[in-house]
């Protein structure tokens, strides 16, 4: 038996760093939105769990997040039994986009489907959270505010339907290295038990975000690490101009970069913008949300 899951990365509307705990995790703030680019997740009922994919940069092996995912789904179920994996990869990799959380969500509702459901989404959620910061948003999918470590939500508006650009480098960004680069530049101040609400800052998006007003959605976004990114990879300032030469109403870098996705209201100027990124060597690709 098989069953065939889409793993949606996601781009954060806003990302902020509001303070570290005693234990070296960082409390965020962020608007975390899935969107129509996927990687594709094939799980076939086996004795014992493999990985495939189709991107041979990934790792195929007990390091893949979809394999850890299955490992805890069968401990949680104490179903004995495996899972051969084959991801379809087109999410770029470490890039900021949530690719290994996405393929370790999918892997978890696939195996809870092929299996008839044992567990409930908030188990689920809970088993992701084990595994990765992002994987309990990208077991949900859609709009939602973040707090805390990145396990706390609450909904917030869904933006207008938007065509995206999506370009990325070849040379990924390590999370673990911006937190620390982010730590040593700004010392963010230490806080256990944070408010799992919005500050002002953040707190401007939602609200924009709930009056639906393009303009002033895209005035309070904004990405907390893009400044150190941008130093370590010239490349996100230029595909941003490309963007923005082409017609995007805005663009900025998703989550610790370096992916940067150019939003558009003119599918001409998003694939004219594609092109022109392309032009340059540099991976782009174009998702509509109004295909959701
Ligand atoms: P995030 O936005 O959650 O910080 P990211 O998009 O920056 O994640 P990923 O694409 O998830 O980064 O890759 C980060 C690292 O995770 C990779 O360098 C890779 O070694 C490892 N990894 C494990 N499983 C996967 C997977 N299924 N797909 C991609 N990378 C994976």
């Amino acid at each position: 038996m098989t069953v065939t899951e889409k793993a949606f990365a996601k781009i954060n509307l806003c990302l902020d760093i509001v303070s570290r705990r005693a234990n070296g995790y960082h409390n965020l703030e962020s608007v975390m939105h899935t969107i129509p680019l996927f990687d594709t997740v094939t799980i076939t009922k086996s004795k014992e769990i493999s990985i495939t994919c189709s991107n041979p940069a990934v790792p195929a092996d007990s390091s893949n997040l979809a394999y850890k995912a299955a490992v805890k789904f069968f401990e949680k179920t104490k179903i004995k039994d495996g899972a051969s994996i084959h991801i379809e990869k087109r999410i770029p990799m470490a890039a900021g986009m949530a690719g290994g959380s996405a393929d370790c969500a999918a892997t978890l509702r696939g195996l809870n489907r092929l299996y008839g459901f044992p567990l409930e989404n908030r188990e689920l959620e809970e088993l992701g959270g084990s595994l990765g910061a992002d994987v309990p948003f990208c077991i949900r999918c859609g709009t939602f505010g973040v707090t805390g470590i990145g396990h706390d939500f609450f909904p917030v508006s869904a933006p207008p339907k938007f065509i995206y650009v999506i370009a990325c480098g070849s040379e990924g960004i390590s999370t673990p290295a911006m937190y620390k680069e982010y730590d040593e530049r700004y010392n963010p101040p230490l806080c256990d038990e944070p408010k799992n609400l919005f500050t002002q800052k953040s707190e401007n998006l939602r609200i924009a975000l709930e009056k639906g007003e393009k303009e002033e959605i895209f005035s309070s976004m904004f990405n907390c690490f893009e400044e150190i990114a941008e130093e370590q990879r010239p490349e996100i300032k230029k595909i941003k101009s490309i963007m923005m030469e082409n017609g995007a109403a805005f663009s900025m870098m998703s989550g610790s970069g370096p992916s940067v996705f150019g939003i558009f209201e003119d599918a001409e100027k998003a694939y004219a913008s594609k092109n022109a990124i392309e032009n340059e060597g540099i991976f782009a690709t174009v998702v509509s949300s109004n295909n959701e």
